[in-house]
C-alpha cells in the first residue's frame, strides 16, 4: 500500500511542474476530470455469467453455452466508447503513468466490489515487436496500481507470446480464435499453484484472454480470472 501512496505523492508533485490533460477530453488541469467520470458506461446490468457481455437476464451468453473459455470469469469496467476509449487510445499512444493511476483508482471500486482472491496480476504481453516499438505494455500502466491497491503481486514477465499475432480488427469470432491460438506461453516456476488475475486493456469476444489464460493453466495455475477497463459492445467497431 505505501508504494502506492508514494507513487500518487509523485504524481501530484511532477503535476505542479507539467500540468496534465483530461485523458478523456484534454481538459487542462486533470488527468481524469469529474465530466468524463460522469460520462463513463460501467457495466453493470445483467452480464453473461462467463464472459461478462451484457445480456438482458443473468445467464450464459450463447458463444460461453457453445465453447466455454479458458479462464474461469471476465469482467469489464465500462463500455469502450467516449472518454473511455479516448483514455485507452491515450495510454497506447504516450506513456501517461498519471492517466493509468487515475483510472486505476476508479476501477479499484469495482474490483474490490468483486470480492476476488487471488495472488498475482499478469497483463496480457505485447508482442516483443509491438513492445519494441512503443517501448512499454500499455495495459502495465493500469495493471500494476491495481496489484499495488489490491495487494497482490505483480508479475508482467510471467506470460510471453511465442509469436505475433496480426490484429484481431475486422476478424470474425471463429478467425478472432485462431489467430490467437497457442500464442502465448508461461513460465511454470512462476505460475505454479497461483490463482492469477489477466488483465487487459479491451476485450471485445474475449480470444485473446481464453488465450493467455489456457497458457497459464497450462504452467499449473491454479485459476485464472480476467478483468478489462473495457468492453467492445459491438465487435465490428474497431478495438
Ligand atoms: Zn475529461
Ligand atoms: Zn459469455
Amino acid at each position: 500500500m505505501w508504494k502506492y501512496y508514494l507513487q500518487g505523492l509523485f504524481w501530484t508533485g511532477l503535476d505542479l511542474i507539467f500540468p496534465p490533460k483530461c485523458g478523456g477530453c484534454e481538459r487542462p488541469n486533470y488527468r481524469w476530470c469529474p465530466d468524463c467520470q460522469e460520462n463513463v458506461n460501467l457495466i453493470s446490468g445483467p452480464v453473461c455469467a462467463v464472459c461478462g457481455i451484457p445480456l438482458e437476464s443473468w445467464r450464459l451468453c450463447d458463444a460461453c453455452g457453445q465453447k466455454l473459455p479458458d479462464y474461469q470469469i471476465l469482467r469489464s469496467w465500462a463500455a469502450f466508447e467516449g472518454p473511455v476509449r479516448n483514455a485507452l487510445h491515450r495510454l497506447k499512444y504516450r506513456r501517461d503513468m498519471g492517466l493509468g493511476d487515475a483510472l486505476a483508482s476508479q476501477i479499484i471500486m469495482f474490483l474490490r466490489q468483486l470480492s476476488w482472491s487471488a495472488d498475482m496480476v499478469v497483463p496480457v504481453p505485447l508482442g516483443k515487436h509491438r513492445r519494441g516499438e512503443r517501448g512499454y505494455n500499455q495495459v502495465g500502466l493500469i495493471a500494476y496500481p491495481l496489484a499495488l491497491l489490491m495487494d497482490w503481486d505483480y508479475n508482467p514477465r510471467a506470460l510471453f507470446r511465442t509469436r505475433e499475432t496480426t490484429t484481431q480488427v475486422g476478424l470474425s469470432v471463429v478467425a478472432r480464435r485462431s489467430n490467437v491460438m497457442d500464442a502465448f506461453q508461461a513460465i511454470p516456476k512462476l505460475i505454479q499453484g497461483k490463482q492469477i488475475i489477466l488483465i487487459d486493456d479491451v476485450a471485445t469476444t474475449g480470444a485473446t484472454l481464453s488465450s493467455c489464460a489456457r497458457a497459464l493453466m497450462n504452467a499449473g495455475a491454479l485459476g485464472v480470472k480476467a478483468i478489462t477497463v473495457a468492453r467492445a459492445l459491438s465487435y465490428r467497431s474497431d478495438s
